[in-house]
């Protein structure tokens, strides 16, 4: 894709997860790898006002000023923080997700209620601790909370959700949100079960084949 087309790209993104009701009003934003520099939504633009020049980009190195009319997210360090870091990161997704947001609030992480929670990496995905927005005190413990999974909580703020194409970071945003409604509904009505490491363990083995199709038939499983 070229740079244009990413642009138009995360912009389509931002007016999907607040359509689909997945984020709200100008919280939130989207980052994309692009070679050596991160594109980054705008902070503060109404996401239906956002054309693609107000995206801004920034060199991964971390040295030296952004481009573009508008300043970048004030959530650009932990964007750049996660992308410097992690090689296999091509796009990060952050929401104010409702649930997500709730269990975050209440600074639970969410263990293995589900078998989609191997979808992140593990057996569960934690809460990063709280620091304001902005600050490399936060970007230090999401790094820290994402050690080994693809997506974290952050403590009375939302949720990041990554993938190596900003297709698969919206898919999983869209999963995580889904399994923290799931286990804050197990919570209220109480006693969840949840699922030893050794089921997760061989769950994570099918993730690394699921979905993909060599086309040749064969074997169902
Ligand atoms: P920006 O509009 O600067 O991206 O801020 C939104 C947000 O979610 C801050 O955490
Ligand atoms: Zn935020």
């Amino acid at each position: 894709m070229n740079e244009l087309a990413i642009r138009q790209s995360i912009i389509d993104h931002c007016r999907a997860m607040n359509a689909s009701g997945l984020n709200q009003g100008t919280s939130g934003n989207i980052s994309v790898r692009f070679g050596e520099r991160m594109l980054i939504t705008p902070s503060g633009i109404p996401y239906d006002t956002m054309t693609p020049e107000m995206i801004a980009s920034l060199p991964l190195s971390g040295d030296g000023d952004y481009d573009g009319p508008k300043k970048p997210s004030v959530e650009w360090p932990f964007h750049l923080a996660i992308q410097k870091a992690r090689p296999d990161v091509g796009a990060v997704v952050h929401t104010h997700s409702t649930f997500a947001t709730i269990l975050a609030i209440a600074r639970k992480p969410i263990p293995a209620c589900h078998y989609m929670v191997a979808a992140f990496g593990g057996s569960d995905v934690r809460v990063a601790d709280y620091a304001r927005y902005g600050t490399t005190d936060l970007s230090d413990n999401i790094i820290r909370a994402m050690d080994g999974r693809s997506a974290c909580l952050m403590a009375n703020h939302g949720m990041i959700a990554t993938g190596a194409t900003l297709e698969k970071a919206m898919w999983a945003a869209v999963e995580l949100e889904t399994l923290a409604k799931q286990y804050y509904h197990a919570l209220l009505i109480g006693n969840p079960v949840i699922l030893p490491d050794a089921e997760i363990a061989g769950v994570l083995k099918g993730f690394a084949t699921y979905g993909l199709q060599d086309g040749k038939g064969g074997k169902a499983a």
